[in-house]
Formats: structure tokens, sequence, C-alpha cells
């Protein structure tokens, strides 16, 4: 894979902002580092990924955050779809909770971009941004955009049927990523 230039790391929240650091993964194909903090209920992974952008390999910051389910929100979620387990733990994170984690991260004018239908919000922000950049990934334009009953939107490819990636996306978090802490480099 293609080294990222030095000095370029994921996004890291301020210590004004309290976040606790989680702990690293192993970084999937395509990914530099991949970082875990939590504040409350949130969990962010913030990478650094060689993404496609419109045809070209570019840099990214990439900032995904979920929610914990505790308490009642959870015995609440738990009652509402006991048979898909995934609810059980975690949850989109709020516009609110968004916003604070675009201030935190330094994603302020990072375009929000979900290619899957699981619980992460993701943010995307070029590293080497020109002037002449579209603003969008061009999902926006090519692929169907899907949006939840809760209002999150996502795109999938034309065609490809949105169940079956909402039952692969449950299967893939039932296996927990966190399984994949312990190996890679702290930040
Ligand atoms: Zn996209």
């Amino acid at each position: 894979m293609t080294a990222p230039p030095p000095g370029l790391a994921p996004k890291s929240p301020p210590s004004w902002a309290r976040w606790t650091y989680y702990g690293y993964l192993v970084p999937p194909a395509g990914a530099a580092a991949q970082y875990v903090w939590t504040r409350g209920p949130l969990v962010v992974i913030s990478s650094l990924i060689h993404a496609e952008f419109r045809g070209e390999l570019r840099w990214h910051w990439l900032v995904s955050v979920s929610g914990n389910l505790t308490g009642a929100s959870r015995r609440a979620a738990v009652l509402a779809s006991p048979k898909d387990v995934s609810n059980k733990e975690k949850r989109r994170a709020t516009d609110d909770e968004l916003a604070t984690v675009r201030k935190h991260f330094g994603m302020d004018n990072a375009e929000e971009d979900n290619h899957q239908p699981g619980c992460g919000r993701m943010l995307f922000r070029l590293c080497d941004a020109r002037p002449d950049d579209p603003a969008l990934c061009e999902c926006k334009e090519t692929e169907e955009v899907v949006t939840e009953p809760d209002g999150f939107t996502w795109s999938k490819e034309r065609g490809a049927d949105a169940d079956q990636m909402r039952a692969a996306e449950n299967a893939r978090q039932l296996l927990g990523r966190m399984t994949d802490l312990g190996a890679g480099e702290d930040p």
C-alpha cells in the first residue's frame, strides 16, 4: 500500500474535549491507521485512508461515529427489535452528536457519506483538498440514495438489494470490530 505523506495522521481530538483514547484497530485494506476514541455514549473510529475520489486515489480523513445504547435506551431497543442483535448494542449518532464530533475532530466542512446501512455516520475530508474539488463524492450522483425511517441516508449501487445489505451489515456488526484491537501503533 502507498505510505501516507510524512506527518499525515488520523484526526485526534484536543485534550480539552475530554475524549478517551480506546485503542487502535488493524487497518483494513486502503487504510494507513485507525484509532478508536470514546466520550460518553459515543464511539469514534478515526482513520487515514487512501480512497478513490472521482477516479483518483487520494488521502482522506475518515471519522466514523456511532453511539452505544445505555440504560433505558438499550432496553427500549431490545424490546423494539428482539431479533436484531446489533440494535441491542449500538445506535446512530444524533445530529447534535455528529456536530460535536465535527468540531472536536476538525471535520467542520467534511461531507457525511454513508455507503452502508449500519450504525456508523461517516465524515470524509480530503487531506489535500484543492479549490476545484467538487464538494461531494460522486456516489451522490451515480448511486441510489436510500433513506431509512430515522432519516439516515446511505448510497448503494443501483439494483443492489437494500435488505440483503442490511442483513450483511448486521452480521458484520455482530462479529464486532473490536476483536481487531491490539495490532498497529498508538498515536
Ligand atoms: Zn460516496
